[in-house]
């Protein structure tokens, strides 16, 4: 009994002699890929070229400072907490006499770290921040041979300091931007 009507039979007949020596498929091989050299390309010149992400997309974290520089992040917890994949720790300190110009909070994150290879870019953490700290940008860890070199630490993910990198903290910034005006498009 057939459950479908796609069920096709196999051609037994014996094999011409052009069908031997392989002339028929050769023909209809290139056929197909004569017809292929004048469609519109469907691979690209990555890394030259790259696609364009889909408005949902959601890569590497970034944190993310104030315009004088200090680390928003108070070390609150609740990114770690909202995590499903338990990718993010880190250990608070509190803000030294002197240090206000480092952080924003009387709290911080002394140590803050992402384990990339756990992280599945739910973007949880970044809806969790009451401090406008972590956002999801639109690129992705680069390939690495270590599995240590997945476990991003400050030193990947603080955004450039606006006073001593400009140029890095605006592109930074624009990328939170970006993402901010995204999440505010999808949810209106
Ligand atoms: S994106 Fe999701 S899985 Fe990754 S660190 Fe944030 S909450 Fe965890
Ligand atoms: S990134 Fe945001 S949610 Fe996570 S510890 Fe820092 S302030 Fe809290």
């Amino acid at each position: 009994m057939q459950l479908t009507n796609r069920a096709k039979l196999v051609d037994r007949r014996p094999l011409s002699l052009a069908e031997k020596f392989y002339v028929p498929a050769i023909v209809k091989g290139m056929g197909i890929t004569l017809k292929h050299m004048f469609q519109k390309k469907v691979t690209i010149n990555y890394p030259e070229e790259t696609r364009p992400f889909s408005p949902v997309f959601r890569g590497l974290h970034i944190l993310n400072r104030d315009s004088e520089g200090r680390e928003n992040c108070t070390a609150c917890g609740l990114c770690a907490v909202a995590c499903p994949a338990e990718a993010i720790t880190m250990e608070a300190a509190e803000r030294l006499p002197g240090e206000e110009h480092l952080y924003r909070e009387e709290k911080y994150a002394a140590k803050y770290e992402i384990n990339m290879l756990r992280c599945i870019f739910c973007g949880l953490c970044e809806e969790a921040c009451p401090k406008d700290a972590i956002y999801l940008t639109e690129t992705f860890a680069p390939s690495n041979y270590s599995r240590k070199s997945f476990i991003y630490g400050k030193d990947n993910l603080v955004i450039p300091h606006p006073k001593e990198r400009p140029d890095e903290y605006a592109k930074a910034k624009g990328l939170v931007d970006e993402r901010k005006l995204k999440a505010n498009k999808t949810t209106a």
